[in-house]
């Protein structure tokens, strides 16, 4: 039987670490780490996600703003938003959140972002930065994978990783932090052959698929550390992730659950960078 990694416990701590950081950074130079978050159209997925963002910044000390366009928002309206909070000196994070109405280039905004508040780690600046090994901000579901590894004293050095799935969100990013931790890493995805074969190999595998119950016990080695990236509904409308949680933990070492695993420290990541980017400011 494996042993839980628990998402929820590494948040708690790693939040309590930058309200602690927050209040050190206010008291030595005035500064307030500053999030902004950008909502168009109504989503009811994204305003819950938005919601949490912002009672996490208050527990941490932090300012946030929410900025709720409707639908109809033109791309010009948002660019000038954008560029509105690029400015702004409150605001140390811009948060744009996805996905955008369809007549909007999702593309074309976050590179208005500037790089210097891209808190995602998804402008093509920081995106390149990771790549080169010399990152500033890191996307964030990856960012606290790598961190709940730490956590937990899980070796990557030297350790086999198998990613499913390529995403610029989440299979690229963590793939490149693993491999800069020396790991030896595989990135699998939809026309990889014989991914069981593949996935047998992880030491640490981490599922970041979309489909419940993909990552089954025979894909898994004796021992491996199993990451589950996947948020799913099940047929009882159930949250599960990628991983046949039930079976697999029963081979894994160790093992995110679905929900409180990877999932809280998205957001504590969030957070991370942003204290990160109000620290540089500040410097
Ligand atoms: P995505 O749809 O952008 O990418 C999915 C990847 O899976 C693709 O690269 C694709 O090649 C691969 N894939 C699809 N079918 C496959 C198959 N049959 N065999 C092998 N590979 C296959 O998704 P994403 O944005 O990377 O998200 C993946 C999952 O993680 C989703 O369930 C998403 O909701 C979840 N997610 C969770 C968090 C979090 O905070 N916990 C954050 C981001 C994404």
């Amino acid at each position: 039987m494996s042993e839980l990694i628990d998402g929820k416990k590494v948040s708690q701590d790693t939040r309590a670490e930058i309200a602690e950081k927050v209040a050190d950074l206010k008291e030595k130079t005035g500064v307030i780490p500053g999030l902004a978050a950008v909502l168009v159209g109504e989503d009811p997925a994204s305003e819950i996600y938005v919601r949490n963002k912002r009672k996490a910044c208050a527990d941490c000390g932090m300012h946030s703003e929410e900025h709720k366009l409707s639908s109809e928002t033109t791309e010009d309206e948002l660019l000038s938003l954008v560029e509105k909070l690029n400015n702004d000196p409150k605001i140390h994070g811009i948060l744009v959140q996805l996905p955008l109405p369809d007549h909007i280039n999702e593309t074309n905004i976050l590179r208005a972002v500037t790089p210097l508040k891209d808190v995602d780690g998804f402008h093509p600046e920081n995106v390149g930065r990771l790549v080169e090994g010399n990152p500033r901000f890191v996307s964030c579901t990856p960012a606290g994978i790598i961190k709940m590894l730490d956590y937990y004293n899980l070796e990557i050095k030297g350790k086999e990783a198998v990613i499913i799935g390529r995403s610029n969100i989440v299979g690229k990013p963590v793939s490149l932090l693993l491999l800069h931790r020396h790991a030896t890493v595989t990135i699998c995805h939809s026309r990889t052959r014989d991914l069981p074969e593949v996935a047998r190999r992880a030491d640490i595998l981490v599922a970041a698929i979309g489909r419940a119950k993909f990552v089954t016990e025979d894909m898994v080695k004796d021992g491996a550390v199993v990451i589950d990236v996947g948020i799913n509904r099940n047929e009882e409308g159930k949250l599960v992730g990628d991983v046949d949680f039930e079976n697999v933990s029963k081979k894994a070492s160790y093992i995110t659950p679905v929900p409180g695993g990877v999932g809280p420290m998205t957001i504590t990541m969030l957070l991370w960078n942003t204290l990160e980017s109000a620290k540089m400011s500040a410097d």
